[in-house]
Formats: structure tokens, sequence, C-alpha cells
């Protein structure tokens, strides 16, 4: 009997032993393809020698101080790295110790600006339905992923949501890319006035949807609306980048894709790689400096933030991305996994769609691919999925839930940015080979 408390109580895993690369080993000696860095963490695969020597040298230098009485070094390399990366107005990082904390951290940042500036009416927030940020509380809530809350609805902000830019299901034949993308986009400036714009703080949004749509980028012109709503009602936009960010979409920060410049970025799974759990906000001058020159002091924190061998871990990170020129890297795989992706499944009956960017691809199962009709969640296609994967050696991360309720399912894949062009065939044959097996048990 194990005594460690797993998520699925019931659930029989291998034991992970070792990684090389894109590549994982258990201890029968079995070996996995990482198909989707765990949960799009694994930037660098499972053994970097650059960022394991960075985290030895820090623990051996210090291994923690508390940030009440001491800076550290690391995290505050880190925090210029971040901010040199980011466009000028955002200027400050504040690291916590993954992405739920980022999430909570960003939207109480919110509520405090609103109330330094003399506008404590603001205590609303709007988000968009399929969307995910993360487990505690206040993350949970802004998340649009109906499922996730049931049990917890009484302990929950109420949070209005609206719909997500989803344009394989939602764009008109009769309508341009643009004019979707300002129909959608259009639905926060009717909810904000809706609410009164004197009760919303602000929109929250992942730039490219992750866990709860498959890498859904949204279409040309979105986001550059949103962000001139978001202004017009004094309105903070709050970017979701803890699965898109770092990288992972071909930019360093996916919102350089939609060319706009958010308020509060929040990042984590890639920023440690794995190597070290590790999240942050990045900040935005007018927010810092409302609490800068007002209250002196952000009320929040947590004992493990800027945690020095974490930082260091990160540092090491981001240098080898830029030293090894990896974003180049995530763009030309990424292209390429997306074509081989689409020649070898698009032909399968069941499967509707494959979109994404960089090293962040969706593929969506369907029913009827006509009519696009979601996979019925009784398939449990998620879970077959993922079983026959793992069998075959390969991990990818299916998920159900994804459209209505608990109907809808897609795979997302987010490979590390090294993966070489023989590492994508057998991630792309391997998961072929999964998919029509557990199509045996829905076709
Ligand atoms: N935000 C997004 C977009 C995520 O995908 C996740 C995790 O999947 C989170 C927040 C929460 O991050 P964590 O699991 O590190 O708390």
């Amino acid at each position: 009997m194990t005594h460690l408390f797993h998520r699925h109580c019931h659930a029989e895993l291998p034991t992970v032993s070792s990684g090389d690369g894109v590549y994982l080993f258990d201890t029968e000696g079995k070996k996995y393809l990482d198909g989707c860095g765990g949960a799009a963490v694994s930037n660098l695969g499972h053994s970097h020698a650059a960022v394991k020597k960075a985290i030895i040298e820090q623990v051996e230098a210090i291994p923690f101080a508390h940030t009440g009485f001491f800076t550290n070094q690391p995290s505050e390399a880190l925090a210029t790295l971040l901010t040199d990366l980011a466009p000028d107005n955002l200027d400050h990082v504040y690291f916590v110790s993954g992405g739920s904390e980022a999430v909570e951290s960003a939207l109480k940042m919110a509520r405090q600006y609103f109330v330094e500036i003399g506008k404590p009416n603001k205590t609303q927030f709007i988000a968009r339905r399929q969307s995910y940020h993360g487990n505690t509380l206040g993350a949970l809530a802004v998340g649009g992923n109906e499922w996730r809350k049931e049990n917890f609805r009484p302990l929950l902000a109420e949070v209005e949501h609206i719909s997500p830019c989803y344009a394989y299901r939602d764009q008109r034949e009769s309508e341009t890319e643009l004019a979707y993308s300002h129909r959608v986009a259009d639905e926060l400036e009717s909810k904000i006035l809706a609410m009164g714009a004197e009760n919303v703080m602000a929109f929250v949004a992942e730039p490219v949807v992750g866990a709860t749509a498959g890498a859904l980028p949204a279409t040309t012109g979105y986001f550059k609306r949103i962000r001139e709503i978001c202004d017009k009602y004094d309105v903070l936009l709050i970017l979701d980048e803890v699965m898109c960010g770092i990288g992972r979409t071909g930019t360093f920060y996916a919102f350089e894709q939609d060319d706009i410049v958010p308020d509060l970025v929040t990042i984590a799974k890639g920023l440690g790689a794995g190597y070290q759990p590790i999240g942050a906000v990045v900040v935005s001058n007018k927010i810092y400096d409302a609490m800068a020159n007002g209250s002196g002091f952000f009320q929040h924190g947590h004992t493990f933030m800027a945690h020095p061998v974490a930082c260091a871990s990160a540092l090491a990170t981001i240098k080898t991305i830029l030293s090894e020129n990896l974003l180049e890297k995530v763009v030309s795989q990424g292209e390429k996994l997306q074509r081989k992706l689409k020649e070898a499944l698009l032909p399968l009956d069941y499967v509707g769609d494959v979109r994404g960017r960089g090293l962040f691809i969706g593929v969506e199962l369907v029913a009827d691919k006509l009519t696009k009709t979601p996979l019925p969640a009784a398939t449990e296609a998620n879970k077959v999925v993922k079983q026959l994967a793992m069998k075959n050696g390969l991990m990818c991360y299916p998920m159900a839930g994804t459209i209505n309720g608990r109907e809808g399912h897609h795979i997302l894949l987010a490979p590390p940015f090294i993966i070489n062009d023989e590492q994508l065939d057998e991630l792309v044959s391997k998961l072929k080979m999964s998919l029509i097996e557990a199509a045996n048990g829905w076709t």
C-alpha cells in the first residue's frame, strides 16, 4: 500500500527513475518519449547539465534565506533578465513557487492597485469559458472549466465569463477572421457595460489556451481589441502565460505574437522547466508604482518566494534557451510537428483539428468531422488515449470536458524544445498508433 496521496486515489502508475534528453525511464527500464513536457513544463528535457550545475552551485552557496531578511543574487538576476526580455513598461517581477500562486498573486495585485489609486469599488473579474488558471480558490474561481469547480462552488468568488476565441468551433462561414476576432472580443465590452465599468477590476485570459482547449491561439486582432476595451474602461489585462510562456509558442512571451502589452503576466511551468518549482508575476510600472508610491507594501507573500535555488535554476534555463537559440528551434520544430501531425492524423475520421503555435499543439477529437460533434464523454477518450500512449512509450496530455460540461476531448502536445526530427517522427507514429487502438473502443 502507498502512503502517498495521489490525485487519482487508485492510480497505478509506473515509478520514474531517470531521464535522458526527451526521454524518461521507469524502474522497469521502460522508455517513454516525453511528448507533452508533463504539462508543458520540461522545456529543456530531463538531464540538462547547465541547469543541474546551477542548482548544485546555489545549494552549496546558500540554499535559502527568508525574503523578509535578505534579497539574493539569483532572484535579482532573474528579475533583470525577465524584464529585459519584456516590453519597457513591464519592469518588475514577483517570484512565487508555481502557477496557481502566480495567478493568486496577480489577482490580489489587481485588487490592491485599485485600492491604492482610490477606486475601491472595482472588485469584479471577467475571464473566459474553457480556461484554466489553477486550483487554489481565487485561480479556480476565474477559471472557466465548470466541472473543476462543482465541489467547491460555495467557496468561490463570483466571476463572470465570456466566450473564448475558438475559431474552429465558432467562426461563421460568412465572417472574415478579423470580423470574428472583433465579434468575440466585443463580448468583453458588453459584459463590462452590463456589470458597470466602475465595478470591474481585470480581464484574465491565456494568450494561447492550454489544458482546457488544446493549444488554442486567438485569431488575428482579438487581443488588440481586448486591449483597447480594457484601456477604455480602466480594466487591467492579466495574461496567464503559466503554460504558454517562456518560449513555448516561439517567442519568449506568448503575447508578443498578439502585438499587445498586458498589465500583469503570470509565468511558471517552463520557467523552472521542471528542475525546480517556480512561478512569477511580471508587473507593469503602473501597478508597481501605485504600490511603491502608495502604501509601499504589497499585502501578500509566501515563505518560499524568490527561492534562491529555484531562481538559480530558472536563470540557467533561460540563459540556455537564449544561448542555444532554442526559440528558433521551437518555431522550426513546431512547424514540422504540426505538418506531420496534420498529414498523419487529419485523415482519421475522429480527428477534427490540429492547431497551435510553436511546440504547443492541440489535436481535437470529434465524433463527426462535418458537424464537429464532440466525442461523447462516455468514451473516456482522454483516459484511454493516455493509457495506450503510455503502453506504447509516449507521454501525451489528453483532456476531456473541454467544450460543454464534460464533453469535448483534445490531446495537448508540448515536447521539450530540444526534440530532433527523428524524435518528432517517433512522437507522431506513437500517437497515431495509440489513437487508432483507442478508437477501436468508440467507433
Ligand atoms: N494557469 C495555467 C494557464 C495553467 O495551465 C496552470 C496549470 O496547468 C496553472 C495556471 C496552475 O499552475 P500550477 O499547476 O503550477 O499551480
